[in-house]
């Protein structure tokens, strides 16, 4: 970004590029010191089988609280992964959102699903497979009842050893879902080449079911089709971002097996999820 010239002094082409320049360092440094100090939460996002309306399970999302600033994932995770820090963090976040499927086993009358998101520099770094069987062996979580989250950009390069590494995690019985759905490239080929068995429809096909004028708009074409596509495929479909309950009615009449979103309940932390999710579940 900057050129040194004869002087040695740093040129920077532009102001903003500067401006990003420093913000990045400034961002590595800060996240260097949440790893050390732990300054990361996960909070919890209720899953609801949509048939039924139970509560099915949860989506474990990263919180950074920088001294009295909670930073969103989507601006620190680039930097993470940009750095490889996102490698320490996801570590964190593996060990901590399994021993939480843990208490949860242990608490409650009834099992429910973890999903934890993977970036693609944890998919890449080689041992994901060692880290993924440690946590869950660490705290003794049945794979069954965990759902790795994986974006179609991590799986562009994808080839012989990631696809044995996610094969393997699904003989021991792991979940794998295909994240951000319709978002990226050749999912097709994905899907039929990987042993996945979700498919999570991004956000944006949710919002696009209906128009501002609440007439249907192109979501209403499109997640039929995403729905029977990975029905045939004998993939679980997971609509996310509902936000109203004309979508969730309409997702329910299209098949659709679980949603999450704002309408049913907002990430928080694994106390309030107790608190409000569980005990308000109809069984
Ligand atoms: P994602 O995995 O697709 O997660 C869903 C995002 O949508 C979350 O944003 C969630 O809070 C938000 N969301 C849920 N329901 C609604 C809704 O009804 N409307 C709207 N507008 N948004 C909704 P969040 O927590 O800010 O996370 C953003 C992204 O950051 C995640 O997208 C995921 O890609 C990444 N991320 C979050 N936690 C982790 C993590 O632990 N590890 C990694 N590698 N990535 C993570
Ligand atoms: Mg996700
Ligand atoms: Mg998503
Ligand atoms: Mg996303």
């Amino acid at each position: 970004a900057a050129k040194r010239d004869g002087g040695g002094t740093v040129r920077w082409h532009t102001p903003e590029m500067k401006e990003r320049v420093l913000h990045r360092a400034s961002m590595e440094v800060r996240l260097r010191r949440a790893i050390e100090h732990g300054s990361f939460e996960l909070h919890y996002q209720p899953q609801f089988e949509t048939a039924t309306g139970r509560l099915f399970g949860a989506e474990a999302l990263l919180r950074w609280h920088d001294g009295d600033e909670w930073i969103a994932p989507d601006r620190f995770i680039p930097v993470a992964e940009e750095t490889g820090l996102i490698v320490p963090i996801g570590d964190w976040v593996l060990d901590n959102a399994t021993a939480c499927a843990a208490r949860w086993r242990d608490s409650l009358p009834y099992p429910l699903r973890m999903a934890i998101n993977l970036s693609p520099r944890q998919f890449w770094s080689g041992d994901l497979l060692v880290r993924v069987l440690a946590a869950v062996e660490r705290h003794g979580v049945d794979p069954a009842l965990i759902e790795l989250e994986i974006t179609e950009s991590m799986l562009l390069r994808a080839e012989g050893d990631h696809v044995a590494a996610l094969r393997t995690l699904r003989q021991r019985g792991m979940r794998l879902a295909l994240d951000d759905f319709g978002t990226g490239y050749s999912s097709l080929s994905y899907l039929h080449r990987l042993p996945f068995t979700s498919l999570k429809i991004d956000r944006s096909f949710v919002a696009a079911l209906f128009d501002d004028d609440g007439n249907y708009g192109d979501g209403a074409a499109l997640i039929p089709a995403i729905v029977a596509m990975a029905h045939s495929l004998e993939l679980e479909v997971v609509a996310e971002g509902v936000e109203t309950s004309a979508q969730l009615v309409h997702l329910s009449e299209l098949g659709v097996d679980l949603h999450q979103g704002f309408y049913s309940g907002r990430p928080v932390p694994e106390a309030a999820f107790v608190s409000q999710f569980v005990a308000a579940d109809r069984r």
